[in-house]
């Protein structure tokens, strides 16, 4: 019989195509989602992707009573926890906030599975939890800190998991450190759809392209990277999905629970990233420099080869088809909401 799994935050950008991944795994999926941030259409798109009807329960993740109901009427074998709120800049802003949602709602989630008698989690950490590295490539032995109250909520969520799992062994958690999720399924029916103006880099490199932003502001020309533009892990979402796929399989045939980054081990630098989109929509697309953002790291990518020994975790998109498939997805669907 095929598992059943719960996923919070399942309407949201890799909630989405991680439940994609995970019906094409041959998981059922239950998805938990408030709306918060995700888009109405969804579903309804998820439906049309995988051929299955989609279960949705619209609830918040801090509600412990709809929690309570859920897991009562369903099964589950384990959950992945998505639910959470994740602009850095609003974070800083309203910091008890992101306690609430990502804090809070983690420990109501656990004490609502533990209650079922469901252990096994998957959840989503960044690698924000390294602060700015030491070195690069960054493993996962690097020291931990945070540059910002979302960052915070990643480390203390690891955290809070760490100690639950030291105090009860029936508790197994695949903690995934995310690089930079970008990209969008092939069918361009789902992908990345800021509500306001995005603070992530191709999200508004993609809005420039669409010409409903002017022009991308690159933030700090003088980095010591090869051309003075920041570098990162750009990741496709769909192998960022897949990685959830592996997490689950690993927790289920191992019963052990892991920590590890999902990057692809490779940097790409700021304008890079920019040079790819251009070619991918046919246009130069404009850019100025402006002053570096306060608390950036000049390089972050990721040593994948945890994600490898324990997973059998590897990228397999290229920078390209991350960005013909963010093309596709905004000349789509992203328009139309
Ligand atoms: N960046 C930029 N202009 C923007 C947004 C981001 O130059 O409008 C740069 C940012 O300084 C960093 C990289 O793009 O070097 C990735 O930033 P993003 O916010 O996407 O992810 P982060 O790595 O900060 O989580």
């Amino acid at each position: 019989m095929s598992k059943r799994i719960l996923l919070t935050g399942g309407a949201g950008y890799i909630g989405s195509h991680t439940y994609v991944a995970l019906i094409e795994a041959g998981y059922e999926v239950v998805i938990l989602d408030n709306f918060a941030n995700a888009a109405r259409r969804v579903p309804g798109a998820l439906e049309q992707i995988t051929g299955v009807p989609v279960t949705l329960f619209e609830h918040d993740v801090l509600d412990r009573a709809a929690l309570d109901a859920i897991f009562a009427e369903h099964a589950f074998d384990a959950v992945v926890h998505f639910a959470a709120l994740k602009a850095v800049g609003e974070s800083v802003e309203k910091p008890l906030e992101y306690m609430q949602c990502n804090l809070g709602g983690l420990v109501t989630l656990m004490q609502a599975m533990a209650q079922a008698g469901v252990f096994n989690l998957v959840f989503s950490s960044s690698a924000a939890v390294y602060g700015v590295p030491e070195s690069l490539p960054i493993p996962e032995t690097a020291p931990l800190s945070h540059a910002n109250p979302y960052g915070y909520t990643k480390l203390v969520g690891e955290e809070i998991i760490a100690q639950t799992c030291a105090s009860d062994p029936r508790w197994s958690v695949g903690v995934l450190r995310y690089f930079n999720p970008v990209g969008a399924h092939t069918s361009g029916l789902i992908g990345e759809d800021p509500k306001d103006i995005p603070n992530n880099l191709m999200p508004y490199i993609a809005k420039v392209a669409a010409g409903e932003l002017p022009q991308l502001s690159v933030f700090g020309d003088d980095y010591a990277t090869p051309d003075g533009t920041g570098v990162r892990d750009f990741i496709h979402v769909c192998d960022l999905a897949d990685g959830h796929v592996l997490s689950l399989n690993a927790l289920f045939r191992d019963g052990l629970g892991h920590t590890v980054n999902l990057g692809t081990g490779q940097g790409y630098s700021v304008l890079e990233l920019l040079g790819a989109y251009s070619k991918a929509c046919g246009r130069d697309l404009p850019f100025q420099f402006t002053p570096r953002r306060p608390g950036d790291p000049a390089a972050s990518y990721a040593d994948p080869g945890l994600a490898k020994d324990v997973l059998g975790f590897k990228a397999t998109r290229g920078l390209e088809e991350m960005c013909t498939s963010s093309w596709h997805w905004i000349n789509t669907c992203a328009a139309d909401n």
